[in-house]
């Protein structure tokens, strides 16, 4: 047996994120993030940081902020279809980095951590 850590939520429920997936991809609308401002998203690409304009599902409300929007869990704001819309990978990225530096090609964010060592003082 495989065992998964289950504290991320957006990953808790996958056979719900797939269906929910299979159905925005189904509607193929346009980006909700720039309205298709960079033209239709590209449903049948990867999502990966290679196709800038493939297909994600971006959450309107941001599931850290669930308690905030008056979900009852973060699950229940990734799980909410009303939150959900569809965008461009390169869209969601940039959403996801607006307090961070947002690098292009790798999607990781630049962060100044603090240095801490475990050894001994
Ligand atoms: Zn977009």
């Amino acid at each position: 047996m495989e065992k998964r850590p289950t504290g991320n939520p957006r990953y808790a429920n996958g056979a719900l994120r797939r269906k929910y997936r299979a159905r925005l991809r189904a509607m193929g609308g346009p980006c909700g993030i720039c309205h298709g401002r960079l033209g239709p998203i590209h449903y049948d690409e990867p999502s990966d940081a290679a196709h800038p304009l493939s297909f994600v599902i971006d959450e309107i409300k941001p599931v850290s902020k669930w308690r905030q929007f008056g979900y009852a869990s973060p699950r229940a704001a990734a799980e909410d279809w009303g939150n959900l819309q569809p965008a461009h990978y390169f869209c969601n990225a940039q959403k996801g980095n607006k307090t961070g530096v947002f690098v292009a090609d790798s999607g990781q964010k630049i962060t100044k951590s603090p240095k801490i060592s475990d050894g001994n003082w």
